[in-house]
């Protein structure tokens, strides 16, 4: 896959990029650290470079074994709801491309973060942008099961549309925490702010409708691209 490799950073696609952040402003993201993470992220590295040019137009663009890297507006609207904290302790499941880590990891925080698809898991930890994080722990496994060696968290994020809540991950998050999860199976999700009050109650918000890829039980050991 062409994209492991190092790839430029043009005006041309730093200039696309802005119009991107300008974008998802005039959709309502307000959120200036959301929108100067988006800013300092070039999406065209994640991509495709059949797909370079329209990388900064707010689409969803198919990666590696069938998965798809998310929406610009999903990403900032995800990042935002979670109110990030820098240090925060943050678990994403769902690696796929690694743009929306790299979003998150762009705002200070420690990201932990699970694929449960060992083509897409292999082929991420090939590609050279992902260096300059060292903030960013990647995992091979099942996001149902969280990390409980590792947490537990201030924030959870799902990049994909789940069928419940995990339990096990809300025993992950923190009294006080935040998760946000899109939730529903089909073809659209309703995306989900969860809070877990400090005495262990539990909060929900209802955000507006989303379209995500299905969150998956165990692991696709399956090593080659497809
Ligand atoms: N955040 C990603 C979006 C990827 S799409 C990005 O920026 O590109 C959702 C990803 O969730 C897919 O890669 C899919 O393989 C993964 N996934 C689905 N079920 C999972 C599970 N149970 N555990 C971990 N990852 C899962």
């Amino acid at each position: 896959m062409l994209h492991t490799l190092e790839r430029e950073d043009t005006y041309l696609q730093k200039g696309l990029r802005k119009q991107l952040v300008q974008l998802l402003r005039n959709k309502g993201i307000t959120d200036e650290r959301v929108l100067a993470a988006i800013d300092a992220v070039p999406r065209h590295f994640f991509l495709d470079p059949a797909f370079e040019r329209q990388a900064y137009e707010d689409r969803a663009f198919p990666i590696t074994a069938g998965q798809t890297i998310s929406h610009p507006f999903t990403v900032a609207m995800q990042t935002h709801l979670l109110d990030l904290k820098k240090f925060d302790k943050v678990l994403e499941i769902g690696t796929g491309s690694a743009y929306q880590a790299c979003v998150i990891a762009e705002m200070g925080v420690t990201l932990y973060t699970i694929e449960r698809q060992k083509a897409l898991y292999d082929h991420v930890g090939q590609f050279f942008f992902l260096k300059k994080y060292c903030n960013i722990k990647r995992f091979y496994g099942d996001g149902f099961a969280g990390l409980p060696s590792y947490g537990p968290f201030d924030k959870i994020l799902i990049t994909c549309g789940a069928p419940f809540v995990p339990p096990k991950l809300i025993e992950q998050l923190k009294p006080g925490g935040i998760m946000v999860i899109p939730l529903g199976e089909g073809e659209t999700q309703r995306m989900t702010r969860i809070t877990k009050e400090k005495d262990g109650s539990i909060n929900e918000e209802y955000i507006g409708v989303y379209s995500f890829v299905p969150m998956l039980e165990g692991k696709n050991t399956q090593s080659g691209l497809a």
